[in-house]
């Protein structure tokens, strides 16, 4: 789960990094009132899973409550990366003298975990990568030595920081590395971390990551789940307990199995088209989970056509067949449906759909002609 940034910065403080004065606000009125209470100038911020909210308009400094107003209501009217701004962070603005980037993430090639350090901050890291390399410096830590004061300061000397920032980097980077470890995340990233012209250091963005498989002993994390902005369609998907992932093509996909479900994303590429979601309707293709998930797809604005490839092992396709007549009675569909079913009574399964004949379910015999088939539909109804 990825956290958005004001709550990746409450995550940070707990660990003793330190982050400026801010406040959350989901209106403009709020925004002024939060301004007020921190104390002019600020920064008003887009709370959104993406990076770049800067290049977008998302970030911007108010110096009173005439552009706090203007700047809250402005990036609230926004979509950054498809996601619409709901929430903005109020927080107090920084004079910054320098921006730096610091993160924790995993190596699994070398098991153990990376530190990564730059005193290029505040730019895509990949692009100080690609056109100076020698500008990142890193380390690799061994999960069993943990990070000591001592590592950390040489790996911040080795970043060409300034040098009343060193120290300071050092400690951030020891309760950085806490936070990753105790915090249960693969991935920690401050970019920028800043050294003020008043000389202190401070994390001004947060990106966190967190490891999903260890929320059992992190009952605290379901409270961050609600508030998180999750992409509607996979909101709804979850609902229904439902192996879904949204993407951005046009072809909605149904498959029962992971294997199948990526076979068929590649599938649909292959022949030119894109993918609307990975969606894995596993073992029981039943009535009910056939509905779910045309229910979830049918949501999607960018889906022009469904394809649905069942292979039946286990799954008798004459039940899918009948559980995709029920479901098509119960959702109304905006897109038609290219089907593929093939295995165990597929020719029951056949003969099903051709007695019934249901609008909007054209049958194709082979996967790649049903790709074909769902593409070239997908390309029609455009
Ligand atoms: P991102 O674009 O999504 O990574 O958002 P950031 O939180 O990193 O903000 C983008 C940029 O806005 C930073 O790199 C800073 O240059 C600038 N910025 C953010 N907060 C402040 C602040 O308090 N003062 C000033 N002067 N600039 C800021
Ligand atoms: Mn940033």
């Amino acid at each position: 789960m990825d956290l958005v940034e004001y709550q990746g910065k409450q995550y940070f403080a707990r660990y003793g990094i330190p982050v400026s004065d801010g406040r959350v606000a989901d209106t403009v009125e709020e925004a002024v009132a939060a301004a007020g209470e921190i104390g002019y100038p600020v920064v008003v911020k887009a709370q959104v899973q993406v990076g770049g909210r800067g290049k977008a308009g998302g970030v911007k400094l108010a110096a009173d409550e005439i552009e706090t107003r203007h700047y809250a209501s402005e990036i609230l009217g926004l979509a950054i990366g498809g996601h619409k701004v709901r929430r903005l962070w109020v927080e107090s603005a920084t004079d910054i003298a320098a921006e730096y980037y610091a993160s924790f993430t995993l190596d699994r090639a070398a098991k153990k975990h990376v530190a990564i350090v730059s005193a290029r901050g505040g730019i895509d890291i990949e692009q100080v990568a690609a056109t100076d390399p020698q500008a990142i410096v890193s380390m690799h830590v061994d999960p069993l030595d943990g990070l000591d004061h001592d590592a950390a300061r040489q790996l911040a000397g080795r970043a060409g920081l300034d040098p009343r920032a060193v120290e300071q980097v050092a400690a951030v980077l020891v309760d950085l590395y806490r936070c990753y470890v105790e915090g249960d995340a693969d991935l920690v990233e401050i970019n920028p971390l800043v050294l003020t012209a008043g000389g202190q250091v401070l994390a001004l963005d947060a990106k966190v990551t967190l490891d999903d498989d260890a929320a059992f002993r992190h009952p605290e994390w379901s409270a961050l789940e609600e508030i998180g902005d999750v992409d509607p369609r996979e909101r709804l998907a979850r609902e229904r307990g439902l192996q879904y992932i949204g993407l951005d093509g046009s072809v909605g996909i149904i498959a029962n199995g992971a294997g199948l479900a990526m076979s068929t994303l590649d599938v649909v590429n292959q022949v030119g088209g894109g993918a609307a979601n990975f969606l894995d309707i596993g073992g029981g293709a039943n009535a009910d989970v056939m509905a779910d998930a045309l229910e979830v797809i049918n949501t999607d604005p960018n889906v022009q056509v469904i394809l649905v490839n069942i292979f039946g092992g286990i799954v008798r396709c004459d039940d899918v067949a009948r559980g995709i007549l029920r479901a098509i009675e119960e959702v109304k569909l905006s897109s038609p449906i290219v089907l593929r079913l093939d295995g165990t009574n597929s020719t029951e399964a056949r003969k099903i759909l051709d007695d019934r004949r249901p609008a909007g379910v054209i049958p194709e015999l082979s996967m790649i002609s049903a790709a074909k088939r769902a593409v070239e539909i997908a390309g029609e109804r455009r």
